[in-house]
């Protein structure tokens, strides 16, 4: 029986979507447990390429059952939305491979509305929000001001409840922002609409994992984002709102007295991040052109051109030791073989001062990174499949990497492809 976690090391879209996608074939159920739908796993298989948001990536194996944990950020119409892309491309979504937690909040058309408004009102302060909706949600969430999937079940209860909610929420709404209130009625039939369409999928997810647990199941609890975008360790108030380490797999899941056996943290071979907030490691100019190039680094969900950056040691182990990784997987390798010189943030200079340690929020936009470069490669590597097979440098950039963040690397992956990978 294995429970493990896939988690992110840095900043988010370090390539989760495609470990999970690999790894699903040693496991019966995945899980996601935290985040909605502000990002995107991008996934390439023999099906096509997905762009997964809130869809557990097992949903494009068959015979795997996936869950959308107590946790998540359940948008009924996106979620939909992504079902009806999914299945257009020929997978299959039916009840027995898809479980929705009767405990999952709903993330209503509202939050998205205050989003957008807040990110708005912020000008030039903003935070760079992908407008889904997320953090209205789960300040919601923490009020007790939202809606349970399973009161879906409970029509008179949900709209006595809603029109509860609705009488709090209009007066942030037009007074806090002078924007057009929401009526009951706009509600109930948004909830007739999407709510009605997830329902057959709601359930009690958590005794079905219980159940499965008991029957030496194997289960993968699949994350969004990564370590520095965790509420309550990462880079605040430039995370996300909910928590992204693995620590939480276990509440956001639905088992909280489960112990995990093993948490591989996916790390790329250099850094980037969306949105705003402060990027030691970053390059700017043509050489980050060249790099977000090379990568295709744009968002799976907004399209945004991505930040980009050399790979950042002191952040990769602060990752590392957050989410208590027991291996990792390193992505996107081949993306640097065409430079001669490969940076890497080893340390930071903070107040004069060189440190090893990922420091306080506040301190980390006067950091500057201190870079050491390491030979390239020069050759293609995405087909090759073998450790030994790999140039010198690059198994040194791969060493060194370990070394650096005490942590073995099992996994490299050369390209989006499920077979791109070499297993160390
Ligand atoms: P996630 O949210 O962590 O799953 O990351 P994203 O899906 O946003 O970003 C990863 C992107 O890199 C996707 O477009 C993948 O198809 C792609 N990708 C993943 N691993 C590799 C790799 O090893 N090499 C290359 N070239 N692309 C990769």
């Amino acid at each position: 029986m294995k429970n493990c976690a896939i988690v992110g090391i840095n900043w988010g879209d370090e390539g989760k979507g495609r470990m999970v996608d690999l790894l699903t074939e040693d496991y019966d159920i995945v899980v996601r447990y935290q985040g909605g739908g502000n990002a995107g796993h991008t996934v390439v298989n023999d099906k096509g390429k997905f762009a997964l948001h809130l869809l557990p990536s097992g949903i494009l194996r068959p015979g795997v059952v996936n869950i959308l944990g107590n946790g998540v950020a359940l948008d009924p119409e996106n979620l939909w939305a992504e079902m009806e892309d999914v299945r257009s491309k020929g997978v299959a979504i039916t009840p027995e491979n898809l479980k929705i937690s009767d405990r999952a909040s709903l993330l209503l058309p509202w939050h998205r509305d205050l989003d957008a408004l807040e990110e708005q009102r912020l000008g030039d302060k903003k935070y760079g929000s992908t407008k889904q909706g997320i953090a209205p949600f789960y300040s919601d969430k923490y009020q007790k001001k939202t809606i349970l999937a399973g009161e879906l079940f409970y029509p008179d209860e949900l709209r006595a409840h809603l029109e509860d909610l609705l009488e709090w929420k209009d007066l942030t709404l037009t007074r806090v922002y002078g924007s057009k209130p929401y009526t009951a009625e706009e509600l109930l039939s948004w909830l007739r609409q999407y709510g009605e369409a997830i329902m057959p999928f709601v359930c009690d997810t958590g005794a079905y994992l219980k159940e499965a647990q008991a029957a030496g199941k194997n289960i993968l609890f699949e994350a969004q984002l990564g370590a520095l975008r965790d509420l309550d360790y990462g880079i605040y108030p430039y995370t996300t709102s909910s928590n992204t380490l693995a620590a939480y797999a276990p509440i956001g899941a639905g088992l909280p007295s489960l112990k995990l056996t093993e948490v591989i943290g996916v790390v790329k071979a250099y850094s980037t991040c969306v949105g705003e907030g402060p990027f030691v490691s970053e390059m700017s100019g043509a050489e980050a052109d060249r790099l977000r190039e090379a990568g295709a680094e744009y968002g799976a969900k907004t399209g945004r051109a991505r930040r980009v950056g050399a790979l950042d040691l002191v952040a990769t182990r602060f990752g590392v030791e957050t989410q208590g990784a027991t291996k990792l997987a390193l992505t996107k390798l081949d993306v640097l073989s065409y430079m001669e010189k490969i940076p890497v943030c080893v340390r930071y200079r903070v107040g004069g001062a060189e440190t090893d340690r990922f420091p306080f929020p506040a301190e980390l936009n006067s950091a500057e990174p201190v870079i050491e470069y390491r030979d390239g490669w020069g050759c293609d590597i995405s087909g090759i499949r073998r450790w030994e097979d790999l140039p010198d440098a690059a198994r040194a950039y791969v060493t060194r990497i370990e070394e650096a963040v005490n942590c073995p690397i099992a996994y490299i992956s050369v390209g989006p492809e499920r077979e791109s990978i070499i297993l160390r």
